[in-house]
């Protein structure tokens, strides 16, 4: 076509960046990107949501920032797809368009009490510890004794560590200052979390529920008669990964309730049924005793029994998965709640017809699932498919191809683009601030402060 393929993604975190890598390493015919992302800083759950405590995975952005330094790579942002340019606009001006939006809200408990004040999501309370810009007017109290994380995911291990830990440990990180002070003057004394099905089928990974047990803080509770692996669950054991967490779990019931000022326990087949309020705030959640039961799919699923136990709480964090959200003018499958697709090429509709030239990865293709590395080949499997269509000239090439064409458009509608220079510069700052304090950074957690500091001088 005498020029190079015009890519967008919309969306920077590590999908985003994996399709970037894939992306700029063909030659015939060459690529060009460019990234979108509706805040001015890139890296997406990297940046917000990888806990403050785990600044070794962060560690990964240098790979990002490697990509972006490719010539052929330019990032657009504080730019909002389906907001600040529509999807049409982004097809009119890209020969293929590639969705790595994530999944920015939450999965519903659908129980009643979810809305009192004290229940919140576990995406709410990871954005407020790590100054998302989304999250930043939240309010947690924690002047309460007891907690409780629903679900037992890595995320529920997070935000129970979080809740746990000596806050004196999360002062050198990039935790938010606010989020810092109040887990500081907190006094939860005890966090409880819950998994509906049993210690076989509990979604945390060993190193992260091992964490959590090592903590100098807090004491791991677990009843050993609550660590069932009966018949259903005879498969999932089997799996190494489910059987390094139950073994674990066996030993650490040993323990019993140990000494420590504060106590996760963790308990399985237990479902929330209710979460009860006094005075229009959470006061204590209902739970019902569930069996387990091999389910037509071969999967064990939780059957409840009819007994029911009522736990304190004062806060509530529903940690049971991520959704997407959709964007105006692409298509959305309502009900897994993310973009509908074949091996990454986005469809009209869940089982229906490819739209030329528009993809999707990450979590917004499968769900949210796997860790950040596991985007990589996700990502790499779309670009498969985006190079083969490209091949045998399956999309529609941009009619407005021009680099300058996106800037022209953005400055015409006022929208002050961030580039990846920017970002540099806002990064820069973020860590001299941290320096200053004794932490990794001090990260900006209001959008207009960001835009405000680029309008200062960068420090030399
Ligand atoms: P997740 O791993 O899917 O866990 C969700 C949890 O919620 C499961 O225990 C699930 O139980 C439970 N659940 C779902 N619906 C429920 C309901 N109605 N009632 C009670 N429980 C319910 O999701 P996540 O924790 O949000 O993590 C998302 C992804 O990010 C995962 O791949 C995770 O590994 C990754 N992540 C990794 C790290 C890390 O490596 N440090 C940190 C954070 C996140 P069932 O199993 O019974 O469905």
């Amino acid at each position: 076509m005498g020029r190079p393929l015009r890519v967008a993604i919309v969306g920077s975190g590590p999908s985003g960046f994996y399709a970037a890598e894939a992306l700029l390493k063909q030659s015939s015919p060459p690529v060009a990107v460019d990234m979108f992302d509706r805040l001015p800083t890139p890296y997406g759950l990297v940046r917000g949501g990888v806990a403050p405590d785990h600044q070794k995975i962060k560690s990964v952005v240098a790979v990002y920032e490697k990509i972006a330094s490719s010539p052929s790579f330019r990032f657009f942002g504080n730019v909002q797809a389906g907001k600040d340019i529509q999807a049409e606009e982004l097809k009119s001006r890209y020969d293929q368009v590639v969705y790595a939006v994530g999944n920015e809200s939450d999965r519903r408990l659908g129980i009643p009490g979810e809305d009192l004040k004290g229940s919140h999501s576990a995406t709410a309370f990871v954005g407020w510890y790590n100054a998302h810009p989304d999250f930043q007017g939240e309010r947690f109290d924690l002047s309460v004794e007891s907690a409780v994380v629903v679900g037992v995911g890595n995320v529920a291990m997070d935000v129970a560590r979080l809740l746990a830990e000596d806050a004196g440990h999360l002062e050198p990180t990039d935790i938010a200052e606010e989020a810092l002070e109040a887990l500081r003057q907190s006094r939860v004394r005890t966090i409880c979390l819950l998994g509906r099905r049993g210690p076989a089928q509990a979604a945390f990974s060993p190193a992260e529920i091992q964490e959590i047990g090592s903590l100098e803080s807090a004491d791991l509770v677990v009843d050993a008669g609550e660590l069932i692996v009966d018949e259903a669950s005879r498969k999932d054991y089997q799996d190494p990964k489910n059987k390094k967490n139950v073994d674990y779990l066996k030993e650490r019931a040993k323990a019993g309730e140990g000494t420590r000022p504060r106590k996760i326990r963790l308990r399985f087949c237990v479902s929330p049924v209710e979460i009860l309020g006094e005075g229009g705030r959470v006061k204590a959640v209902k739970v019902e005793k569930n069996r387990l039961a091999l389910g037509k799919d071969g999967r064990v699923k939780s059957e409840g029994t009819g007994v029911f136990e009522t736990l304190p709480a004062g806060l509530v964090l529903r940690s049971v998965g991520y959704r997407g959200v959709p964007i105006p003018g692409v298509p959305f499958d309502e009900r897994s709640g993310h973009i509908p697709n074949a091996a990454g090429r986005v469809l009209d509709a869940p089982g229906g017809r490819p739209r030329p030239g528009e993809y999707v990865v990450g979590w917004a293709k499968r769900g949210p699932t796997g860790l950040i590395g596991t985007n990589r080949a996700d990502s790499i499997e779309t670009v498969r498919m985006m190079a083969e269509d490209a091949a045998a000239g399956r999309f529609c090439p941009a009619s407005a191809p021009d680099s300058e064409s996106v800037p022209a458009l953005l400055k015409k509608r006022g929208v002050r683009h961030v580039s990846f220079q920017d970002w540099k510069r806002l990064d820069v700052l973020e860590l001299a601030r941290g320096k200053a304090r004794g932490k990794a950074r001090r990260k900006f957690a209001d959008v207009s402060q960001m835009l405000a500091a680029l309008g200062e001088k960068a420090p030399a």
